[in-house]
């Protein structure tokens, strides 16, 4: 496949801006020849321009014609073939097998939304029948306008281009501005390709999608800025997305971002969990530190557990299998340094101490960093926030806690994290159950012995929590719900049936599910 290095202005390959950047293969430090164009602010403000001149066509679709919309993505994305596996094996080093599953999973978001917005009661129809002394009001979900959305670096196809933010979105009948990530330029291009073949076969507005390349904050600076922007999506770091929301609400009309940022997941290990299965334990856990090079942002990053002799060799057995294993590839230069960076910022703080790594691996060939294991007090990490900073690669810090108060006391110092895990056995359920929900206030997702990395896609996963993990902890960005990200209800009072929309007229001709009069019916009124 031919790419351009050019952005996708509704529609049109478009590179008026001198600023270029390249693609780099992690695993030699290749620069590949094609240059990239950052794009201009002209460029961006075409874009969400053709965004806004396409919602006003759009918001009038049915949800019928959307799921086909979102199916034709899915299949122009499969229609990319190996090579889109290839170029993105290329920029990200993820390997083959990683980013086959990554792909699958990708098509899948589309085709579960489209599913969604086939059954239809997605838009949360809600009908009070007139009565004494109260009007009929009846409400329902709409899409918001149009949506800035920003590429990640760790998951190239799954949160980037076309990932869960980018379909959940058009699934809600929103256009999308794309920021590419600068780590995968010549993928997000492919991606670019497949939107577009797909708007075109479906006779969207070309409006509906473009995407922009960018390696600086210029780009998502001008996209938040823009007056048309309605919402933001997002994924990275905490400095990028704090940035971009305090972006955002300095516009003279503020507008919602649902970034999603740094997380040190912690995990609990019990004393009885311990005793019970601390081979297994061990096991799962240099498995779940080192998965994809620790480039999740379910990596679990910081491990509580209570001092004695099972803790001890419990952490010598976990660095010794770390240090075995071979230092994986890390995603790019950013990448790389940040962790170098994040781990000295660390170290200098005299209470951690390094079991195994700890610095970068001068002479490799590839980016990479030693797999690291640190030990702290759980003093220390009262004392110092700092030291519940995201490590984005191969890393984990233990917290050793004197005892189950200063356990307890430990995790309540925690800050916001999507998930937090316990491993504990069964007779220990009566002792931890209030731990349990002590952990359940600090993350959108608590696991019951097992690991946070891999994230189901469905109904009822919760991938968000409270700030810093994310900027909106009533949201997910994984799972059906992450479409209310982008959609907000709005309630008829007193309107004429003929003038509703039909989800919320009388004779309910979609036959959708509705809450009428506090009971849930598929029936007319
Ligand atoms: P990032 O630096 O946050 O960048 C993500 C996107 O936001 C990029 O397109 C970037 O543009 C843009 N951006 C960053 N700062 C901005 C600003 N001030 N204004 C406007 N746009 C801005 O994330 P990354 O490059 O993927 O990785 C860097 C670090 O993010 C990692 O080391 C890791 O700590 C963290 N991370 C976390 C997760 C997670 O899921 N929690 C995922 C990936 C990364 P440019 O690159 O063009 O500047």
């Amino acid at each position: 496949m031919q790419l351009t290095g050019h952005n996708y202005v509704a529609g049109a390959t478009s590179a008026e801006g001198a600023e270029t950047f390249f693609s780099v293969d992690p695993r030699r430090k290749e620069r590949a020849a094609l240059p990239f164009h950052s794009a201009t602010a002209a460029e961006v403000d075409r874009a969400v321009a053709a965004a806004g001149a396409a919602f006003d066509e759009i918001r009038h679709y049915s949800s019928a014609q959307i799921a086909a919309f979102l199916d034709e993505i899915a299949a122009q994305i499969e229609a990319l073939g190996d090579e889109l596996l290839d170029c993105a094996d290329r920029e990200t080093g993820l390997g083959l097998p990683r980013l086959t599953g990554e792909r699958a999973r990708t098509t899948g978001q589309f085709r579960a939304f489209a599913n969604l917005l086939r059954e239809g009661d997605y838009l949360r129809a809600i009908i009070n029948s007139e009565a004494p002394g109260q009007p009929s009001i009846r409400q329902m979900q709409f899409p918001v306008g149009p949506v800035a959305i920003f590429a990640a670096s760790n998951f190239p196809f799954a949160f980037a281009v076309a990932g869960g933010d980018t379909a959940s979105a058009l699934a809600a009948g929103c256009p999308v501005v794309v920021k590419a990530h600068p780590g995968h330029p010549a993928t997000s291009e492919m991606f670019a390709l497949a939107l577009k073949a797909a708007v075109e076969a479906q006779g969207y507005p070309a409006g509906s999608f473009s995407m922009l390349q960018g390696a600086g904050i210029d780009v998502g600076q001008w996209l938040v800025a823009h007056e048309a922007i309605e919402a933001v999506g997002f994924t990275g770091s905490l400095r990028g997305g704090r940035a971009i929301y305090d972006a955002a609400a300095r516009r003279p009309r503020p507008v919602p971002v649902y970034a999603e940022m740094g997380s040190v997941n912690p995990v609990v290990i019990t004393p009885g969990a311990l005793a019970a299965r601390a081979d297994d334990i061990a096991e799962g856990l240099v498995a779940s530190v080192t998965m994809g090079t620790g480039q999740f942002c379910t990596n679990p990053g910081l491990v509580l557990l209570q001092a004695g002799e099972a803790a001890q060799s419990f952490i010598a057995d976990v660095t010794e299998k770390m240090s075995a294993a071979p230092a994986g590839v890390l995603l790019n230069e950013t990448i790389a340094r940040g962790l170098e960076g994040a781990v000295g910022q660390t170290l200098r703080n005299p209470d951690i101490s390094v079991l195994t790594g700890g610095d970068a691996i001068a002479d490799s060939d590839y980016f990479c960093f030693s797999n690291t294991v640190m030990r702290t007090s759980a003093a220390a990490i009262r004392a110092d926030d700092r030291l519940q900073i995201e490590h984005f690669g191969p890393v984990t810090l233990f917290v050793v806690c004197d005892d189950a108060d200063d356990l307890r006391a430990t995790v309540d110092a925690l800050e916001g994290n999507l998930t937090s895990t316990v491993h504990a056995e069964a007779d220990e359920l009566e002792d931890i159950g209030d731990l349990l929900h002590q952990l359940r206030e600090k993350a959108g997702r608590v696991i019951w012995n097992g690991f946070p990395t891999g994230v189901a896609v469905v109904g009822a996963m919760q991938h968000g929590g409270p700030y810093p993990a994310t900027t909106a902890p009533g949201t997910t960005s994984v799972g059906m719900n992450a479409i209310y990200r982008f959609m907000r209800p709005i309630a008829f009072q007193n309107v004429p049936d003929a003038l509703l929309p039909d989800a919320l007229k009388d004779g309910n001709p979609l036959g959708i599910l509705r809450q009428v009069d506090d009971v849930y019916t598929d029936g007319a009124i």
